[in-house]
């Protein structure tokens, strides 16, 4: 995106035209040439184990994704996280919505995985919160911002995959602003919503916090998956 368009976009986001995250094309944040990338898996059957079932990381019953992490879906996550572009949060969680509902099990809350609250500051939103809000709605369930990242931590993609799960253990919580955070997973099974898999050990981490917060169950789905 030209520099005018990075100052402006945050404050102009919906008065600026969209650019297609894949193909540059002018017009929509993804045009009708790329958007079939976010439905990659959509006709797999679901629980495709990542190598086998025992790898999806506990407490995590299920763990899916809507397509790999290239082509014009990482440039699209890569737009919405730094480019500002939050139109793309719209087909993005409508993708997540159209793969849980042919694959999920079970679910009735929706929970988007927390970036820190001081990166949201910067960034003036939660792009999995986004994506989580679009996601929720077109299942019909309830979306809660449950969680909070009580620690910045390092990203994952500079770890090695031993280093990541101790990266991320122990830095989420219950938000202890949201009054009805506790109520609304007690009892309830959970489905975390990310942009991106890759180990599932940010996942693992969040679903370990809720598990301790009080929920029955906790499913995830992220929109892509790195290898
Ligand atoms: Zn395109």
């Amino acid at each position: 995106m030209p520099l005018l368009g990075r100052l402006v976009s945050g404050a102009l986001d919906v008065a600026l035209p969209a650019t297609c995250s894949g193909c540059g094309l002018e017009g929509r944040p993804l045009c009708d040439t790329c958007l079939p990338a976010l439905d990659a898996r959509l006709g797999l059957p679901g629980g495709t184990p990542i190598g086998l079932p025992a790898d999806i990381p506990a407490p995590l019953l299920q763990l899916d994704w809507c397509a790999p992490y290239a082509g014009a879906v990482r440039g699209a996550l890569h737009d919405l996280k730094y480019s500002g572009e939050r139109r793309l949060a719209e087909p993005l969680g409508a993708a997540i919505a159209r793969r849980w509902a042919r694959v999920g099990v079970g679910a009735d809350v929706v929970v988007p995985v927390p970036v820190h609250a001081e990166r949201e500051r910067r960034r003036g939103y939660d792009q999995a919160a986004l994506v989580a809000t679009v996601a929720a709605r077109d299942l019909g369930l309830p979306c809660v911002r449950a969680l909070e990242r009580r620690r910045a931590t390092v990203a994952q993609f500079e770890l090695g995959r031993d280093e990541r799960a101790s990266n991320v253990a122990g830095a989420f919580a219950l938000r202890r602003d949201v009054p009805s955070g506790a109520s609304s997973v007690v009892g309830r099974w959970v489905l975390l919503v990310d942009d991106v898999v890759t180990t599932g050990a940010t996942l693992a981490a969040c679903g370990e916090a809720l598990v301790r917060a009080g929920a029955r169950a906790v499913s995830a789905i992220a929109l892509a998956r790195e290898r």
